[in-house]
């Protein structure tokens, strides 16, 4: 078993806290990843999506997971259980300094996720205070404008990986 965070950092301009429409914990929002098999190394070619508010019974029966899965590869079954409450908004002092921000562990059993994909549904707020919401970031940048600050705000650069945490 290993807990893996996702951790995002992206380039902002004129923009802060960046965090799912719900926040770092909403429910509903979908994560997109690759699913790589522990055992034998194997990578699914399709994405998965996994959020908090679907779960399903662990194969053990004792309490639930996100996802189970068996690798096409091997054979071998493994499941990823989401832990809330480690997430924050990736701010623009962290973009200004290259920092990433932590959005969500995994619990990881016989699978790893890898290769997260920026879907929709993120919120972000202009340095002026204007909230941005259901930002789509599945082309990969954002670009608007702030009437409040009379400035353009850019979301650009989404990089993310995945560490190991305690
Ligand atoms: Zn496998």
């Amino acid at each position: 078993m290993v807990n893996v965070m996702l951790m995002i950092t992206a380039e902002l301009e004129n923009l802060t806290d960046l965090e799912p429409q719900g926040g770092c914990d909403d429910p509903n929002f979908p994560y997109y990843f690759k699913i790589k098999c522990t055992n034998c190394g194997e990578l699914t070619q399709k994405e998965t999506c996994i959020m908090l508010s679907e779960t399903l019974p662990l194969p053990t029966g004792r309490g639930t997971t996100n996802l189970v899965q068996k690798c096409k590869f091997c054979g071998r079954e493994g499941n990823v259980t989401m832990i809330p409450g480690r997430g924050r908004p990736l701010t623009l002092e962290d973009s200004e300094t290259s920092k990433y921000a932590p959005l969500m562990v995994f619990d990881c059993r016989g699978l790893e996720p890898a290769e997260f994909s920026f879907g929709s549904g993120w919120k972000a707020e202009s340095t002026s205070g204007t909230k941005f919401e259901n930002i789509d970031l599945s082309g990969g940048e954002f670009a608007e404008y702030c009437e409040k600050g009379e400035l353009p705000v850019m979301l650009s650069n989404l990089q993310s990986r995945f560490d190991v945490v305690k």
